[in-house]
């Protein structure tokens, strides 16, 4: 039997007796014939428990140092399971991202891998080990420095390391049973999938369901690993995310829109087909106030948080008053990048010349994620009365071809999200979601 690569997520491994219920797990799969790679994250919240400590210290942390301090976290956890496994009485050797070859650019935070150089890996393996691997860490090309890969990152490890060993599978252990229509921490009646394409995932990994990083799913497609998402404390099957639908299921009825949503009068309607609602409360939102409405302003602004190297999200740019012809642009990006993004706009504000910033983090943005959006003027509306019968207020709004986001108060999400999955009849008549473990912080 071949190669198997494991991830466990901080949840799973949360205390001494997680760390010692995934070295059961581990040891079985080992049992069964198959050589095992596993990559875990930091127990719990270590990782969140060590970004607040560095901030009591220091404000902005320098990258160099925050990633050296964060790396410690899946260090501990690393460790603990190898000396949990060979109390089971097998063999098994932790190793570093950088001992496990796994090289990156020198972006501090958000490090992207470039190489992956196992040899270590397959030594240990060809010695009979099990081979664990501290997840969302690496090594940097040029300057040999310690690099994480951002938030969630031991997902992304974990498939770069399934493809660099070319992997069967690579599966993905976490607290929730597998990849469902809506994070089941919000939604009780969410169904799980029991297969759900790279396309799909992608969506809604980067519109912020956390259960798989976009990043390792971007990576996944490109190399053709499959992914299977389950938990760690079931024994279920969970959710496949690959190009295909694997053999062997049984067929899913896919969730289409409900019929009074895709019927207009008697015209037949391309259905759109959904696959699910997502949320995200890691993001701000800074508005740029009083801009001078002349070509080149936007330019100056986004040229400034580009060289920053922030990313952004959406973006909304208001009629101008006539009598000032002054506008306002608003634009969303990460918390973890409002700093940095204040900074770098008042230091432009003499070449860009508004008049003031504002900075808001109580947002949080919801995304309907589906094929055929945009050719159903009837989900626009309906995702938007949904919202309004919840007494949810939209303040940005952005479309594609197979999504719909809005941003909303952050103290809205909850109900917001119940409101959308219902109203397009995505809610379970039959089972609840099962959240095994997490805070959901
Ligand atoms: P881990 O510690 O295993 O990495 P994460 O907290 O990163 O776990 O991801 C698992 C969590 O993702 C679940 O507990 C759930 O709250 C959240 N989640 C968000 N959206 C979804 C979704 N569509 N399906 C399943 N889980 C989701
Ligand atoms: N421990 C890191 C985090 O909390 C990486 C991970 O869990 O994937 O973001
Ligand atoms: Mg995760």
């Amino acid at each position: 039997m071949g190669l198997v690569v494991q991830k466990y997520g901080g949840s799973s491994v949360a205390d001494a007796e997680g760390i010692k219920r995934v070295a059961r797990r581990i040891v079985d799969t080992k049992k069964n014939g198959h050589r095992v790679v596993v990559v875990v994250s930091a127990m719990g919240d270590t990782t969140d428990e060590l970004i607040d400590l560095a901030e009591q210290v220091s404000p902005i942390p320098a990258g160099r140092e925050f990633d050296m301090l964060l790396t410690a976290g899946e260090r501990i956890s690393m460790a603990l399971l190898a000396m949990a496994i060979k109390n089971l009485g097998h063999e098994a050797q932790s190793f570093t991202g950088s001992q496990a070859g796994v090289i990156t650019d020198s972006v501090h935070n958000k490090a992207r891998i470039i190489d992956v150089t196992p040899g270590r890996i397959r030594t240990a393996l060809d010695e009979g080990n099990i081979a664990i691997v501290a997840g969302f860490q690496g090594v940097s090309q040029d300057k040999k420095d310690i690099t994480t890969l951002g938030r969630g990152g031991s997902d992304t490890t974990a498939v770069a390391l399934a493809a660099a060993l070319d992997a069967e599978v690579c599966e993905i252990y976490t607290d929730v049973d597998g990849v469902f229509t809506a994070d089941p921490r919000v939604v009780k009646k969410a169904r799980k999938m029991d297969w759900i394409a790279f396309e799909d995932m992608l969506e809604l990994a980067s519109s912020g369901s956390k259960v798989l990083l976009h990043r390792c799913v971007e990576y996944a497609r490109r190399y053709n690993i499959p992914i299977h998402v389950r938990s760690s404390f079931s024994g279920l099957p969970g959710t496949w995310v690959s190009n295909e639908r694997p053999q062997g299921l049984a067929p899913q009825v896919a969730l289409r829109l409900a019929p009074h949503i895709a019927s207009q009068g008697d015209r037949p309607v391309e259905q759109a087909i959904i696959s699910g609602v997502s949320h995200d409360t890691s993001e701000a939102k800074i508005t740029v106030v009083g801009v001078p409405d002349k070509p080149g302003e936007a330019a100056t602004i986004f040229r400034a948080i580009a060289d920053a190297e922030i990313n952004i999200d959406m973006i909304v740019q208001n009629v101008s008053a006539a009598a000032t012809a002054l506008t306002d642009i608003s634009f969303t990006l990460p918390k973890s990048e409002g700093h940095k993004a204040m900074e770098a706009l008042t230091r432009a504000q003499a070449v860009i010349g508004f008049d003031s910033l504002r900075y808001d983090d109580q947002i949080a943005k919801i995304s309907l994620v589906g094929a055929g959006m945009k050719t159903n003027p009837g989900v626009t509306a309906t995702f938007f009365e949904a919202l309004s019968n919840a007494g949810v207020n939209i303040e940005l709004i952005s479309t594609s071809e197979i999504r719909i986001s809005v941003v909303t108060r952050a103290d809205d999400v909850n109900p917001a999200v119940q409101a959308v999955h219902s109203a397009f009849g995505l809610d379970s008549d039959t089972d609840e979601a099962v959240v095994y473990g997490g805070t959901g912080r």
